[in-house]
């Protein structure tokens, strides 16, 4: 297969039509018009095999990913997505894999209506870079700097669950307990109608990446202020719930990562209405630790002492 042959491929197999895609892929760029007096939320975001995601990943899987981490970012903005770009580095033009991926992707995007509008590709080492484009209402944008002293910390959904299936892949862990777990690493749902939700309510808002207190300690440091976690406040899935002993939960819970849940901050009295608000989009939020005044993120006992572990997230070049 040429490089034409497989961009014409993608563009059959990946995206949804819309029309404010004025010219899509095809030219030299992409023409689209954005809605008048909204503000566009752009971001991007690349995954190296056996960096992020193991090598053996299934294509479809990796298609999904791509486009989820990507999709979290918009959520983790208030952003409503809506096109994407796609730069696919690919060790030999395998068609059957392109078309894998584009199954995983194309499922995604359809979901929340993303039309792929432009992209490269190139022989290399498998890497995939996604770039994405939303719209959010002027000012209503989620950001990292705005958590008050005072506040009540949420997170959406539960976690520690995709990298519970990271650790049990590593070791061939229970296959039955994998099958559970594992769609929660291969498949991640953004939290884009959270993320809408939460405009006008949220102070502080950040997808949960690279770890809960990796990613929390962003919002503390564009804030200006501390986060106290209760660590034994933090959802966890049945299945989660069942397998693990409450130490090994809770480093899976605060260092693991790759949960794509939302970590955000808000009024503590406004706590109620806000989990009712995302109860009725099928989004389960939980109250998690406060907004203190001082730098960086603790985690605490039961007994509201510091949790120490040997690490608190992913780090590249760490
Ligand atoms: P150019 O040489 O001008 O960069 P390309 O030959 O790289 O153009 O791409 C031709 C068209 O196909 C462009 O519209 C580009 O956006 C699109 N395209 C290339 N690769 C991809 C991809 N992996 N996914 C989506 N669109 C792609
Ligand atoms: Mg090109």
């Amino acid at each position: 297969m040429s490089e034409f042959d497989l961009i014409d491929l993608i563009r059959r197999r990946a995206g949804i039509e819309r029309n404010d895609v004025r010219l899509g892929i095809g030219d030299d760029a992409a023409l689209v018009l954005p809605p008048p007096g909204h503000e566009l939320a752009i971001c991007t975001d690349t995954l190296v095999a056996g960096v992020h995601f193991p090598a053996d990943t299934a294509a479809a899987d990796i298609g999904w990913k791509a486009l989820a981490v990507n999709l979290s970012d918009l959520a983790a903005m208030g952003a409503t997505p809506a096109w994407a770009l796609l730069a696919l580095t690919l060790p030999t033009a395998d068609a059957a894999f392109v078309e894998a991926f584009c199954t995983g992707f194309g499922a995604l995007a359809a979901q929340h209506r993303v039309a792929l509008i432009g992209g490269d590709t190139t022989s290399g080492p498998l890497t995939i870079t996604v770039t994405v484009h939303g719209f959010v209402p002027p000012e209503q944008a989620l950001r990292r700097d705005g958590a008050r002293v005072g506040d009540a910390v949420f997170v959406t959904g539960t976690l520690g669950d995709a990298a519970a299936a990271l650790w049990l892949r590593r070791r061939s862990g229970d296959p039955a307990l994998r099958a559970q777990l594992d769609p929660r690493l291969d498949r991640p749902e953004p939290r884009i109608a959270a993320g809408a939700a939460l405009r006008g309510a949220a102070t502080a808002c950040i997808d949960v990446s690279d770890g809960l207190l990796a990613d929390l300690g962003h919002i503390a440091d564009r804030s200006g202020v501390g986060i106290d976690i209760e660590t034994d406040a933090l959802p966890s899935s049945p299945a989660l719930l069942g397998a693990f002993a409450a130490a090994d939960r809770a480093r899976l819970q605060l260092a693991g990562g790759d949960d794509y849940e939302l970590a955000f901050t808000a009024p503590a009295h406004r706590a109620g209405d806000l989990q009712r608000d995302l109860a009725r989009i099928g989004c389960g939020a939980t109250r998690i630790g406060r907004v203190v005044e001082g730098a960086g993120v603790r985690a605490l006992d039961a007994d509201g002492a510091p949790i120490t572990l040997p690490a608190r997230g992913w780090e590249h070049f760490a």
